[in-house]
């Protein structure tokens, strides 16, 4: 017991280290966002995530960031389950026709300041999606969006550093 106690004392944490933030994300950032509203964040957000209709890799991605290894919540990010709770809203897919209302009112419900992620190259332009019958296009043409996280699917650590750039 004592040899494990003294183990647990002496060997370095697990997790992740924390990334810096993006470089293309802060300057994105800075055109839609001006410092003070960024300083009322306080260094914590509240993120509600919308699947506008993707194919769930882009999930997978973010369900990883709950994990011990990524440890999400270490930055003072919390996923909640309402938009009423959130910060930040987080989309994900292209944005369906079926999804459009759906997003449109999640989206109205966020109290201001509020702030847009569109994740993954879908929720950009519509991705392999493009030009379906079924899709509007990118989160962009339904909503305002403040920041793109690009990648098929992004990484975790690229999330997290797009959301370390919010709060930078
Ligand atoms: S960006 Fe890639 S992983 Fe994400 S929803 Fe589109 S096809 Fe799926």
């Amino acid at each position: 017991m004592r040899k494990h106690l003294f183990e647990g004392i002496i060997r370095a944490p697990l997790t992740e280290p924390a990334p810096s933030p993006d470089g293309a994300a802060l300057t994105e950032l800075a055109n839609s966002l001006d410092r003070t509203a960024r300083r009322r964040l306080g260094g914590s957000l509240s993120i509600r995530v919308v699947d506008a209709g993707s194919c769930n890799g882009c999930e997978l991605e973010l369900h990883a960031l709950g994990n011990a290894f990524y440890d999400l919540e270490r930055f003072g990010f919390h996923l909640v389950a309402s938009p009423r709770h959130a910060d930040v809203l987080f989309v994900t897919g292209p944005v369906t026709t079926n999804m459009r209302e759906a997003l449109e009112r999640t989206y109205s419900a966020i109290p201001n300041p509020k702030w847009v992620v569109a994740l993954g190259d879908c929720a950009l332009d519509g991705g392999l999606f493009a030009g379906s019958y079924a899709c509007v296009g990118g989160v962009a043409s339904v909503i305002p969006v403040d920041l793109h996280i690009r990648g098929c699917p992004p990484p975790p650590e690229k999330i997290i550093e797009g959301l370390l750039a919010l709060i930078a």
